[in-house]
């Protein structure tokens, strides 16, 4: 027994942003430690200096931290098995490295790039899967240590067994089998003295006491590598689960350009942590019942590795945007005003009139999906000119009763004080009563003139936001444009 807690962790390489696929791992690795009471642990696999990007890995940790999914140890938080950082590690790996070549499980290699190149050509050539050669693997010990003196330079190379099967049983997928002869053997120290990937995965794994790898399916494929190192270091293997692909609509795989992959895109469009997570729970698991809407709670009881299927999960944005309008509807208004606020800012509105603000985001934030939405739903408030572009507004204003209906309002507003809500209702009323128009004739030729739409926020909303000047102004100016050169039009 390797723990008899559950321990978990989630490794990202930090080459730049939080991919959607990464925060799916993430969630499944904390909703699995959190619904057995164990440990979620962040590790940051920074080894491969070639993808080192500056600020990654900050980057990565505020992006976790904005979804919420705490973990117990790792890089800021420490932990017992640390240092959480591979980078901070190496001499574990060498120490390692060294012992597997001792032990005759793996042995170094000298082949230039230049060669192991022009191998590569050759094995496609030929239609063989390209695979190193073998050809240092038959090196005595003696010569590779005197080559390695004479300062050549070396990766050292796993021994896979050329014979027989590997085995796993994965938690999602069943029984997988390898067949060893066309695992290659895998470069375990790169000619820096860097690990890669593999080493320092399986000795952290090790190290850290993970019981259960939950990855993406990505990974599988290099399991036999893995469990042929468990077993030359004499190591109990985890138990593993792989997630299944992510894919486009089309079925392809979640590619950028289809659509957004960093999560920090969805955050800068103005999505909820709690709809993001919530979307990305379902992309593989399912509870097993009509439920679409969860809350962490809920899901951390809820979740189980044998509820997540083997197919491919699509990722839907349509089901995102669902979601997320219904999380921006559940917020509270000071919650939704603060959120919203911002998105409004960024389209360049003036917001400093707070109240005004306020009016404008509670008048329309029911009808958006995601927060920059609102710039476009708010846009009417903003704008000094009004448009009227949709075909249904130019047919209501090309009947004659529509002109009456704005100049009467005209007439009847310049002899009221202020434009409060009941003198609004009472224009209205004698409206109707003095010309005999009423229902959708009476009411939307003063949606149309105020907001130039057809649909949209309450007109009593529209009203109490613009106040008298600014509705007399915006009816004065359709009756003058739209409705002055051609009052037939
Ligand atoms: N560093 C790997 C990644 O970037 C981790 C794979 C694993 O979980 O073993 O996804």
């Amino acid at each position: 027994m390797i723990s008899d807690k559950v321990r978990v962790r989630f490794a990202p390489s930090p080459t730049g942003y939080l991919h959607v696929g990464g925060l799916r791992t993430a969630l499944f690795n904390f909703l699995f430690a959190r619904h057995h009471g164990g440990y979620f642990i962040l590790r940051i696999e920074d080894t491969d200096r070639t993808r080192y990007v500056p600020g990654a890995e900050e980057n990565l940790i505020k992006t976790l931290r904005w979804t919420g999914l705490d973990y117990d140890e790792g890089p800021g938080v420490g932990g017992p098995y640390g240092p959480y950082r591979q980078s901070q590690r190496l001499d574990l790996y060498a120490e390692h490295a060294r012992r597997l070549v001792e032990e005759g499980h793996a042995y170094y290699c000298f082949c230039t790039p230049e060669r192991l190149e022009a191998m590569r050509q050759e094995q496609i050539r030929r239609k063989e899967p390209p695979m190193y050669d073998g050809t240092c693997r038959k090196l005595s010990r003696q010569e590779a240590e005197e080559r390695k003196k004479a300062g050549e330079p070396y990766v050292v190379r796993l021994k896979m067994p050329r014979t027989g099967e590997t085995v796993v049983e994965d938690i999602i997928r069943g029984k997988v089998v390898f067949q060893n002869a066309v695992v290659d053997d895998q470069v375990l120290v790169k000619s820096d003295g860097y690990p890669t990937y593999h080493l320092a995965s399986v000795v952290d794994d090790h190290y850290m006491r993970i019981t259960h790898v939950i990855r993406g399916e990505e990974w599988l494929p290099s399991v036999p590598k893995h469990i042929q190192l468990y077993r030359a270091f004499g190591w109990e293997v985890p138990q593993m689960a792989h997630l299944p692909l992510l894919l486009n609509p089309d079925r392809s795989k979640l590619s950028k350009r289809q659509g957004d992959v960093a999560v920090e895109d969805y955050i800068r469009k103005g999505y909820l942590p709690q709809a993001l997570i919530n979307f990305v729970a379902l992309l593989g698991w399912n509870p097993g019942t009509e439920q679409e809407i969860f809350t962490l709670e809920e899901l951390i009881q809820q979740f189980s590795l044998e509820r997540i299927h083997k197919a491919g999960a699509v990722f839907d944005i349509q089901k995102l945007n669902w979601l997320n309008g219904y999380y921006i509807r559940q917020l509270p208004e000071d919650q939704l005003i603060a959120f919203l606020t911002p998105f409004l800012e960024r389209a360049g509105y003036d917001v400093s009139d707070r109240e005004k603000t306020r009016k404008i985001i509670l008048a329309v934030y029911k009808g958006i999906d995601k927060g920059e939405d609102i710039a476009e739903a708010a846009r009417l408030f903003y704008d000094s000119e009004v448009k009227i572009e949709e075909p249904e507004a130019r047919e209501m204003l090309a009947q004659p009763s529509t002109r009456t209906v704005l100049e009467t309002f005209l007439q009847k507003l310049d002899q009221v004080e202020g434009l409060d809500l009941e003198t609004f209702k009472v224009i209205m009323k004698e409206i109707q009563q003095e010309t005999g128009i009423k229902k959708k004739a009476l009411w939307m030729p003063l949606r149309i003139a105020l907001t130039g739409l057809t649909h949209g926020p309450e007109l009593p909303l529209v009203i109490d936001i613009f106040g008298k000047a600014e509705v007399r102004r915006r009816i004065k100016y359709v009756l003058d444009t739209y409705l002055a050169s051609n009052p037939e039009a």
